[in-house]
């Protein structure tokens, strides 16, 4: 009906606009190209693509697809379409907008999408006006606080310990809501980690305290930096969560903030990290990743954002203890992280603790047992991390098209992959051992055109990881290849009790460590001997590990029911990605550390501890996250709660 022009008002969302490459304009992930223009105007069913008005659409979503049932590898869109400017077209095409229904999994209506600009300008009103009771389009008040009367009190002391994903997150959030904020690192900053990282790499010298795994960051700064995550990705109504953080220190900023507290996501910390310097091509790629390099500049801007919000911040300080009083924590005990005996502890007085520590703080799980606070043991996964030459993981994915990769310069992206399998009962036969069945087996932090780094934190045990820059322009392509495990592959080990997994852990650390003659020279073995269960005799393909490799056993690694799961899941690969079993393929032991082998309960509204109050167990090393993005939004979620908790606002929202 096209009297009611306002029936077709809105935000349209189309999905699944496949550009063939020679019509993808390059890398600029934002242009509405000639090819996308045809792709949508075939969904839409328009007959001419050029009539179509540029300005109504908005990329919101990019990936490459060069899976081999397509006809030939595409672009492949998540467009939005304000469909008020389509209106602007000659009344001829009014016609064909009258006809436009939604069809399912191509087309939806975005009843709820909200302008972004116009938000930020509702924010800026009430800004200007000093308001603090707010009311939404709607009338509806969405919020009203006592948040200046709150803000005359003292302000509350956090400590967060831990300078990861979760850690930051969780302390801007604070930070921004007025607390007096106080964030703990062991390791050091980025400028320092560096020279560290760098003296590990090349002359052997492992910093026990500033490495892969520990430092400004966490354990992602030296890594892919692969922002995916399985949490999922947002909805056009998500907020902008750094727009929020710019009027913070205003109470009208909480409407974003609170209001939308149950939908803020990934792409709330995504938008963070534009801010902070990442690309914004991050907000819009279907398997977006930054590198170490862009990582080590955000992290800088991340910290001076966090110092100008008054965030104290002391790196190469550990935090050894707890101070605990009639269960409740009131602080902790902290000690240079240089003092390894930890003689000159130093008390520091909290009203609350966010222990945002990763998974490889073994000592703060043995300490927070100690004070009979609840680990429970969790189900992981372990295994080796296979390395196979670039060109062959593109000739794999993209046949022909290989030649366009061009070391991540040119406009197809450096090929990845993801396999996973199910060794069930049925797949079993012909295996030695019905433990064997059962299990998952799937490839992990998959780093196209990165190289494998050493991630122990001891020198007597070595576990392996990978990293890249953000052109992935290595030769060489490597994924862990891991093997679910459960308690009872603890058990059968003799490993019992909340920390069994992490024994588990280092049983296979050590092992690592011993089969590569020590000095962090990590033992490898061909993918096709690994299958054969044979020494990789002859000279072994080359690796991207600077620390060198030795020819090992690595199918007597683990229990063999774990390796021959491995073995019969690499075949199952190899049907899918047909030349993944390669002589070229060298598998690198030990991948141990990839998801925390233990979980500390908490309340699931205030995070708090359920065993200590005043405790907030975060992201992954208290096994709420895994990966650097549902960690930073695990840790922004609990600074929410601990504000809420600590009275840091009174308001309906
Ligand atoms: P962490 O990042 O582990 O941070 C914990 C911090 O706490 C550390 O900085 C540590 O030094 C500090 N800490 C520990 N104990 C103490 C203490 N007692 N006192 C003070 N400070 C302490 N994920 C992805 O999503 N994409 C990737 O591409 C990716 N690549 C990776 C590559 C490598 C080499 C590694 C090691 C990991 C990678 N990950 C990746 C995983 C990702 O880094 C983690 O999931 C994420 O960092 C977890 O965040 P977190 O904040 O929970 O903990």
């Amino acid at each position: 009906d096209l009297k009611d022009k306002n029936k077709f008002e809105g935000t349209w969302r189309l999905y699944k606009l496949g550009v063939p490459v020679d019509k993808d304009p390059g890398k600029d992930f934002l242009e509405v190209s000639d090819g996308l223009l045809e792709a949508i105007a075939k969904v839409l069913e328009f007959p001419v693509a050029s009539l179509l008005p540029r300005e109504a659409f908005t990329v919101v979503r990019k990936s490459f697809d060069a899976r081999k049932k397509l006809k030939e590898p595409k672009f492949v869109h998540t467009v939005d379409m304000d469909v008020k400017k389509l209106l602007s077209l000659e009344p001829r095409t009014w016609d064909f907008i009258s006809r436009l229904e939604p069809k399912v999994g191509l087309v939806e209506h975005m009843d709820d999408a909200r302008d972004f600009g116009d938000l930020m300008s509702i924010i800026h009103d009430c800004k200007e006006n000093n308001q603090d009771v707010v009311t939404g389009d709607d009338g509806n008040r969405i919020f009203s606080g006592d948040l200046y009367q709150t803000r005359a009190t003292r302000k509350p002391k956090i400590a967060v310990v831990g300078s990861g994903p979760s850690g930051l997150f969780a302390a801007l959030v604070l930070a921004e809501f007025g607390a007096d904020v106080t964030l703990i690192e062991r390791g050091q900053a980025v400028e320092k980690r560096g020279r560290d990282i760098g003296a590990l790499v090349v002359r052997r010298i492992l910093e026990i305290e500033s490495n892969f795994c520990f430092g400004e960051g966490g354990a992602g700064t030296w890594s892919d930096g692969k922002l995916v995550t399985r949490i999922g990705r947002n909805s056009g109504s998500v907020l902008g969560y750094w727009c929020a953080l710019k009027v913070m220190k205003t109470a009208v900023a909480f409407v974003y903030i609170l209001r939308p507290m149950h939908e803020l996501n990934s792409l709330s910390v995504m938008r963070t990290l534009v801010q902070f310097g990442a690309p914004k091509n991050i907000l819009i790629d279907g398997k977006p990743h930054l590198g170490t390099d862009r990582l080590v500049p955000l992290l800088r801007n991340f910290r001076r954002h966090l110092q100008e919000l008054g965030v104290s911040i002391k790196f190469g300080t550990r935090v050894d203890d707890l101070i605990i009083e009639d269960e409740r924590v009131l602080g902790v005990m902290v000690s240079d992280s240089a003092d390894r005996l930890r003689v000159n502890t130093q008390k520091m007085d909290f009203d609350a603790v966010i222990l945002a520590v990763g998974h490889s703080a073994r000592d703060i799980y043995q300490m927070l047992l100690s004070h009979n606070v609840v680990l429970v043991p969790k189900d992981f996964a372990v295994g080796l991390r296979i390395e196979h030459p670039q060109e062959l993981i593109n000739s794999i994915q993209y046949s022909e098209l290989a030649s366009e990769v061009h070391k991540g310069r040119g406009r197809v992206p450096v090929a990845d992959y993801k396999v996973a399998n199910y060794v069930d009962e049925q797949d079993g036969h012909g295996l030695s051992d019905s433990r064997v069945a059962n299990r998952s087996c799937y490839s992990f932090c998959m780093c196209p055109g990165g190289q494998v780094v050493l991630t122990s934190t001891s020198p007597s045990e070595l576990c392996v990881n990978g990293m890249s820059f953000s052109r992935r322009a290595s030769r060489w392509a490597n994924a862990a290849l891991v093997v679910t495990v459960t308690g009872k592959d603890f058990e059968a080990l003799n490993y019992y009790g909340p920390l069994a997994g992490v024994e588990f852990q280092r049983e296979f650390e050590r092992r690592a460590a011993m089969m590569g003659g020590g000095n962090f020279t990590v033992p490898v073995q061909t993918v096709t001997d690994f299958l054969d269960k044979k020494l990789s005799v002859t000279s072994v393909p080359p690796s991207s590990y600077r620390l060198g490799v030795k020819a090992a056993n690595l199918h007597q690694l683990f229990p063999v029911h774990l390796t021959e799961a491995l073995q019969h899941s690499v075949v199952a690969f190899d049907r899918e990605l047909p030349g993944f079993i390669s002589k070229e393929a060298l598998l690198h032991g030990v991948e141990t550390r990839t998801s925390s082998p233990i979980q500390i309960p908490r309340s699931a509204d205030t995070y708090e501890s359920t065993s200590l109050k005043g405790l907030y167990p975060v992201g992954e090393g208290a096994g709420y996250a895994g990966g650097i993005i549902s960690a930073a939004v695990d840790g922004m979620y609990a600074g929410f709660a601990v504000a809420k908790n600590l009275s840091l606002f009174h308001g309906d929202i």
